[in-house]
């Protein structure tokens, strides 16, 4: 049965039996490589109550799930997770391990390769297969002036993490396979803190990730106050807010709205980005939106360049008009 399972292996990432989007964007593209290399695709699913989501990966892709379900796992918390994945690297010794490049794939997998001594390359942008076989892992360095293709020749297996947002999931097709489940060994104590209780705020917008319209705002737009302008024209549209890092810096938006390299990738129908320079970190999160509409001050700034539509004025001046008539014309 290993023998088997040795081959590309997916994180399946869950929080309270949900499973995180990019899992089954992850096993979209394990696919491709697995079908291309011979090989087999493996999802690895850990939590507790969380066996009916095997399903889902089987459909998805995976040609065998291996299931971790234990109490202790429910939350996830990083001690645990990282002496299971470990364990089951030292046991099973696959190939390729892919995870989202997620807040808890960017925790997760550092700890494990280190674990396991292997590599890792964080937030690639595309993975392909080498002449022989090897993981080729694109990541883009330098500030994105360089994109730098990553092998791990010497140590296995080889990890990457990458945005969700960026692979796509394949359509789910009803698919019957190996379903198995792992025994879990871990210490009764040395895990790290025990969580009590887990509270999740409900999220008042959609995901940006879903989001048919998306406003972000970046720096240019200058105070708390302002931002409610950016809050309120994704309102009207019935879209998502989202955020370069400055504003996150700031605490005008939340983390989970940074759009970008370390953010998230958005392609919605129209992306409206205001007071946004347009860095390639940005950028890269965006600039697959069907239409994209930018305000800026300066007429030189290279958000410009990814633009369907530029507005070259002080947003200030744009944005409370262009509320006023949608207003205006959501009355008639
Ligand atoms: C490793 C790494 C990862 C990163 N990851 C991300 C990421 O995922 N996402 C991300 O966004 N950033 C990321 N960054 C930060 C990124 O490099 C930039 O610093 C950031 O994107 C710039 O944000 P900004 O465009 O809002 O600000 P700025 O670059 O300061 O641009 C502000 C813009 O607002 C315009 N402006 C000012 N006033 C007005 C006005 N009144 N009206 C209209 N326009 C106005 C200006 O002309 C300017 O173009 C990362 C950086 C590093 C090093």
């Amino acid at each position: 049965m290993s023998g088997d399972m040795n081959g590309i292996w997916v994180f399946a990432e869950q929080r309270g039996g949900e499973l995180h989007e990019v899992s089954l964007e992850l096993l979209g593209k394990a696919r491709e490589l697995a079908d291309e290399a011979g090989k087999k695709v493996t999802a690895i699913l850990l939590g507790h109550d969380i066996r009916s989501l095997s399903q889902l990966l089987l459909n998805h892709g995976a040609d065998s799930v291996l299931v971790g379900d234990d109490p202790r796992l429910k939350t996830y918390r990083l001690i645990p997770y990282a002496r299971v994945m470990a364990s089951l690297v030292h046991t099973y010794d696959p190939e390729i391990l892919l995870m989202g490049a997620t807040y808890m794939g960017v925790e997760l997998a550092p700890r494990v390769a280190a674990k396991v001594r292997t590599g890792l390359s964080a937030h690639c942008i595309d993975l392909r297969l080498g002449e022989k076989g090897q993981l080729l892992q694109v990541v883009p360095g330098w500030g994105g002036g360089v994109i730098a293709t990553i092998a791990c020749p010497d140590h296995r297996p080889q990890m990457a993490t990458v945005m969700p947002g960026i692979m796509k999931a394949l359509s789910a097709i009803e698919r019957e396979d190996t379903v198995k489940e792992i025994e879990i060994d871990l210490p009764e104590k040395g895990l790290g803190p025990e969580v009590l209780e887990v509270k999740r705020e409900k999220p008042d917008q959609l995901p940006l990730e879903k989001a048919e319209v998306v406003v972000a705002g970046g720096w240019g737009i200058g105070s708390q106050e302002d931002w409610k302008m950016i809050e309120s024209l994704a309102e009207l549209f019935g879209g998502s807010v989202g955020a370069t890092r400055p504003p996150v810096d700031e605490g005008w938006a939340e983390e989970g709205q940074m759009i970008g390299q370390s953010g998230k990738t958005v392609r919605p129908k129209l992306y409206i980005g205001i007071g946004i320079s347009g860095v390639m970190h940005h950028v890269v999160g965006m600039d697959q939106s069907e239409h994209i509409i930018t305000i800026n001050s300066d007429p030189d700034a290279e958000i410009f360049d990814t633009s369907d539509v530029i507005v070259v004025e002080d947003f200030r001046k744009v944005v409370p008009k262009l509320i006023d008539e949608i207003r205006a014309r959501l009355k008639k």
